[in-house]
């Protein structure tokens, strides 16, 4: 006998990766009676419509998130203090707003002011993704054995987040729940500034004069085509992350500008204990990840070869 719905009905506002994968993989388990979908631009209202992953799509907030159990902002987090505020007086009593935004302290900060008394604000992240973005992006299997992060405020009603920690189960995560500012803390340094520097590098190599853009391409399996799959993530959904969590990025940026200037004197002066022994313990930090079922052991990052 498969298990009972969690929700009747769940709002997913932004239907582009996370929202279309949460809504594939809430058909995948019978999670949630009915799906609602609410995008902004008709075009991609329509891509959304021919995927056929929800049960309903509106270009109307006021009627997705009607008598909805679950709203989940899903859109990038520099749009969701005016997407609450639009939907507040549309919420139905004892609903759960939720989000899957890369920041939390920001979050809370413009969210919480907007929701009505009688609804619970629960702010999660789903540490999964892809560099895709769009409503044909999603899948089923994005959260399968990957981190979902809970960051409910003192005082959060606590069968509402028993109940939405085990919808992200449901949908495949494992859940932990944390405070908001350590959120952003741990994302900067696991998520924000590895985008940043995978950003930076394909900048600097595009704007190089002595080595053309022709060269690097053809030499980017050196190492450089592995920036460039995490440099071709979504610009609005990135530029909203570093906007909104500035201090915990520049407080991790400063750790790393110093290890940085730590190595860069050590190739000048010659020391190779020093790099050999970074290198190792940096090893055992991708064996640690492998260990944890959280990437493929697979060579060349599990790529399969093409057949000619
Ligand atoms: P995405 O594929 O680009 O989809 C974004 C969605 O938001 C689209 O449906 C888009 O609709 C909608 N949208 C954009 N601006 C809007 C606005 N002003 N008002 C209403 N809707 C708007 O992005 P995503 O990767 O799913 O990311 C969504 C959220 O998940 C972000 O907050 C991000 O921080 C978080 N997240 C992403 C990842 C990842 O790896 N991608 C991982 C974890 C969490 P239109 O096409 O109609 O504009």
């Amino acid at each position: 006998m498969s298990a009972p719905t969690v929700f009747d009905k769940v709002a997913l506002i932004g239907v582009g990766l996370i929202g279309s994968s949460m809504a594939h993989a809430m058909r995948r388990g019978g999670i949630a009676g009915h799906i609602a979908g609410y995008t902004h631009r008709k075009e991609t209202l329509e891509r959304a419509r021919a995927v056929g992953f929800a049960d309903s799509l509106h270009d109307s907030l006021a009627a997705a998130v009607k008598d909805a159990d679950l709203v989940v902002l899903a859109t990038p987090v520099g749009t969701f203090g005016e997407l609450a505020k639009e939907m507040a007086s549309h919420l139905k009593q004892g609903a759960i707003v939720s989000d899957v935004g890369s920041v939390k302290t920001a979050v809370v900060r413009d969210v919480a002011p907007h929701v009505p008394q009688g609804v619970h604000l629960i702010p999660a992240h789903p540490i999964a993704g892809t560099e895709q973005s769009g409503p044909e992006a999603g899948f089923a299997e994005l959260f399968d054995n990957r981190w979902c992060i809970l960051t409910p405020v003192a005082g959060t009603d606590a069968h509402a987040v028993e109940t939405l920690k085990t919808f992200w189960q449901r949908l495949g995560s494992n859940v932990e729940v944390m405070d908001p500012k350590h959120h952003d803390l741990v994302l900067a340094i696991t998520s924000h500034v590895p985008h940043l520097i995978a950003y930076n590098i394909v900048g600097t190599a595009a704007d190089l004069e002595t080595v053309t853009e022709g060269e690097v391409i053809k030499f980017s399996a050196g190492g450089f085509r592995d920036f460039t799959r995490i440099a071709a993530s979504d610009p609005t959904m990135w530029r909203d992350v570093f906007l909104n969590n500035r201090e915990a990025v520049l407080e991790m940026l400063g750790r790393f500008n110093e290890d940085l200037s730590a190595l860069q004197r050590a190739i000048r002066w010659g020391d190779g204990d020093m790099l050999f022994n970074l290198f190792t313990r940096t090893r055992a930090i991708r064996r640690s990840i492998i260990d944890a079922g959280q990437d493929t052991a697979d060579a060349n990052f599990g790529r399969t070869k093409k057949t000619p």
